[in-house]
């Protein structure tokens, strides 16, 4: 179980290391965990000139699994576009090919008040956005800025789904919710756009693979309404690059921190790179104050999906439920009446739960 440990910037190392503790008692346990560690972000740019250095991709390349804290600083703003830490990111996911992007969405009942809906509407939230990563607007051609035949700028960018980018994805959704409550819910706009018509025309292709899961089919409109009316109707919900990119930062607000919630991006070989979803925090960097739950999660997300390894996911995740049982908190989830922590305690917390 190899796998690379790219830190990153800001509060990126630290989250990390936390998640490290984690892995290193599973591999206490018995398991093969192998860790190397790697500079990606501002700390490439620090260390070579490149936020994705070359043995950086090399080191990930090799290794079956990515653990990323996050990359990003206000000391880089200023840097030209390719050199920017932001970029490092970017590149290392189209160059692993990691096309699905998971997001779980879940609500701890003890966390429910932190959320800006009624706890009532979120308690007991469980649901996952399946993301296209590597596709949709964002990279289809042709793009850009141009003058019109009327003499003004006109910006345009294309949406673009080849069938075999929809399947493959489909498939990782379908497989998620047979591993779930199977039921999968498809979002697109398919009453406006081809693309979306051919989404639609794919995912029930793909369907006929997996008879026991329950797909249904919803707009994009539609979906962002109900996700903030009645969200624990979802249970997986598919979907494309730019409609995902906006779903999943409206859901995981359901949640009311941005410090519990990890995601994986994957290959076609489960491959995968996992990471926090937040980024790298300047203003709480360097103060031992960061919420590492979400980078544990990750890890335990790694467990699952990559190495297939259940009960060490399970064994995580209920670590991360104890410690909020017991209750602690950073920062970031304090309430009156619980006992506040930094980063390096709720992580010595989660391996004494363990
Ligand atoms: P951010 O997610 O870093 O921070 C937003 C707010 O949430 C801040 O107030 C921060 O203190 C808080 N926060 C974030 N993670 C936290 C945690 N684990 N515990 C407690 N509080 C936490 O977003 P931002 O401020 O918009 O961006 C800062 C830098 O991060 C930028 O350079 C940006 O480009 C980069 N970024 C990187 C990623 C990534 O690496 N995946 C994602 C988003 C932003």
């Amino acid at each position: 179980m190899k796998i690379a440990v790219l830190p990153g910037d800001g509060i990126g190392p630290e989250v990390v290391e936390q998640a490290v503790k984690v892995l290193r008692i599973l591999a206490l346990d018995g398991l093969p965990i192998e860790m190397d560690y790697a500079a990606i972000g501002g700390a490439g740019y620090d260390e070579v000139g490149d936020p994705l250095p070359e043995n950086t991709l090399a080191l990930a390349r090799a290794a079956d699994a990515v653990l990323l804290g996050a990359v990003g600083g206000p000391r880089y703003d200023a840097l030209e576009r390719p050199l920017r830490p932001e970029q490092g990111l970017l590149r290392i996911r189209k160059e692993l090919n990691l096309f699905a992007n998971l997001r779980p969405v879940r609500v701890y009942p003890e966390l429910a008040g932190a959320s800006t809906l009624r706890p009532e509407v979120v308690t007991g939230l469980d649901l996952m956005i399946v993301r296209e990563l590597t596709g949709d607007l964002y990279f289809g051609q042709p793009r850009g800025i141009h003058i019109n035949a009327d003499g003004e700028r006109e910006g345009y960018n294309t949406m673009r789904y080849a069938e075999s980018e929809v399947r493959r994805v489909a498939h990782i959704g379908f497989q998620i919710a047979m591993k779930r409550s199977k039921k999968l819910c498809s979002v697109e706009k398919a009453n406006v756009l081809e693309t979306s018509e051919l989404w639609r025309e794919v995912v029930i292709e793909t369907a006929r693979d997996y008879p026991d899961v329950a797909l249904s089919h919803m707009y994009v409109d539609n979906a962002a309404m109900q996700l903030v009316r009645h969200p624990k109707q979802f249970d997986v919900i598919l979907t494309g690059n730019i409609f995902g990119d906006i779903l999943s930062d409206e859901a995981s607000m359901l949640t009311g921190s941005i410090g519990m919630l990890g995601s994986a991006s994957l290959d076609a070989a489960s491959k995968g790179m996992y990471e926090p979803i937040h980024g790298s925090a300047p203003d709480i960097a360097g103060q031992d104050s960061a919420n590492p739950l979400a980078t544990i999660l990750s890890a335990a997300m790694m467990m699952r999906y990559t190495f297939g390894q259940d009960e060490a996911a399970d064994r995580i995740e209920r670590a991360v439920s104890t410690v909020i049982t017991q209750g602690l908190r950073t920062q970031d989830i304090h309430t009156p009446g619980h006992q506040r922590v930094g980063c390096a305690a709720m992580g010595d917390a989660v391996v004494a739960a363990l």
